[in-house]
């Protein structure tokens, strides 16, 4: 059959590797502990799906939506940006409706760069920044991120040679895989070195609002005149538990959002119009959801946090999203500790080398699972012999 150059280079979707995995213990009858895929286990909140229903039942609502999305969803992005970050946004033309940041982000770097041109990637990362500079015919270079700077990008190790044809730059934070958190400083640095070098700054805020105690993530747009350079993916995904309805928005430079709004009217046709008007629901709430949800989250992350240190690992304390990202014990690759977990306590976690060469040594934990089920990973951990291990 003829398959694209492109496609056949494609590895296969990490995640789907590790479902086949679990899927292979389940069907030996193992209770096994996914800590794997990094998706909300809670549901989404009840007025949420309320309002899907009711504007599912407006037969108005079943038609194309406008091609930029809806307006009423831009313009409830629009405000909540005002109301959480002072921002102001022209929902005309600074706001785009995504079919969920992922296909946002595969677009974005087709939206903007030519085959051969460089996109700077976080190395430890999201792969889906490395596939679609790979699904665009460009070329991904590692910004590093080093644990001993607080995972920052480390603009200095880039030479004249990396930055060569590059065009665009993505960030993360709160990070997956890293769980670093920033303030606006490290925004602030990074929109002049994308000024100074010419580049689109793209900030990937999908666990913007999932963070812990007093911690607020800022926005990249709070820096003095960022549209100029930078644009900022968001995702209700995390933190409404919306994985499954694919929404999410881009906003910030009319130039990169126009470009993107071109490719894809000719793509898709935006999302089903109530998945849109529910989402607005979610922006325009009081985030009495959002808090209630991080207290769960945080909750987990205490106690497994407090557990990994207690057998010897090391591993910081986030202040956001739903992972935590621990060193492996000495002696132990990223794989073998991840096939020891998997074989001797039938607990699934992802090595960090799925997230690029800088994730060897570490293992990312999901807290998608129940306190009852947290409980029983510590329980597991605690059994496990650590440190007598042949050095692989
Ligand atoms: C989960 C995740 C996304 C994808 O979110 P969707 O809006 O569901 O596509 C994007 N970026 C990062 C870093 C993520 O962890």
């Amino acid at each position: 059959m003829h398959i694209s150059d492109k496609v056949k280079q494609m590895p296969a979707y990490i995640f789907s590797e590790l479902d086949r995995k679990k899927k292979v213990l389940k069907e030996k009858g193992i209770d096994v502990i996914d800590l794997g895929i990094g998706a909300p286990d809670l549901p989404t909140p009840s007025y949420i799906y309320d309002a899907l229903v009711k504007e599912a039942k407006d037969p108005e609502n079943h038609r194309y939506s406008n091609y930029n999305g809806c307006l009423e969803f831009r313009m409830a992005v629009a405000d909540f940006y005002k109301k959480q970050y002072d921002v102001d946004l022209d929902p005309e033309t600074e706001i785009l409706t995504l079919i969920g940041s992922k296909e946002g982000i595969v677009h974005l770097i087709q939206a903007v760069i030519n085959e051969g041109d460089k996109v700077l990637v976080p190395n430890p990362g999201y792969p889906v920044y490395r596939m679609g500079v790979h699904l665009a015919g460009g070329e991904s270079v590692d910004l590093l991120l080093d644990q001993d700077q607080g995972f920052v990008p480390q603009f200095h190790l880039l030479s004249e040679q990396h930055l060569r044809d590059a065009k665009l730059m993505f960030l993360n934070y709160p990070s997956n895989p890293t769980t670093a958190t920033i303030e606006l400083a490290t925004f602030i640095e990074a929109v002049s070195f994308a000024k100074k070098h010419h580049l689109i700054v793209a900030h990937d805020s999908a666990y913007h609002l999932v963070t812990f105690g007093n911690y607020q993530s800022p926005s990249i747009l709070q820096v003095p005149n960022a549209k100029e350079y930078a644009v900022e993916i968001g995702s209700l995904s995390k933190s409404f538990n919306m994985t499954g309805w694919r929404i999410g928005y881009i906003v910030g430079n009319k130039a990169v959002i126009q470009a993107l709004a071109t490719l894809k009217s000719n793509l898709d046709s935006s999302q089903f119009l109530p998945i849109q008007k529910a989402a607005a629901v979610a922006l325009r709430s009081d985030f009495q959801s959002v808090k209630a949800n991080n207290m769960i989250i945080g909750a987990r992350m205490e106690k497994l946090h407090a557990a990994l240190i207690n057998i010897g690992m090391q591993c910081d304390k986030p202040r956001g999203t739903i992972f935590l990202w621990a060193k492996v014990p000495s002696g132990f690759t990223s794989l073998s500790f991840t096939e020891k977990l998997r074989s001797e306590a039938a607990i699934i976690v992802t090595p960090g080398t799925a997230f690029g060469t800088v994730g060897e040594g570490y293992v990312r934990f999901a807290l998608a699972v129940t306190m009852e089920r947290i409980d029983e990973t510590i329980r597991r951990l605690n059994r496990l012999e650590l440190g007598k291990e042949i050095p692989s």
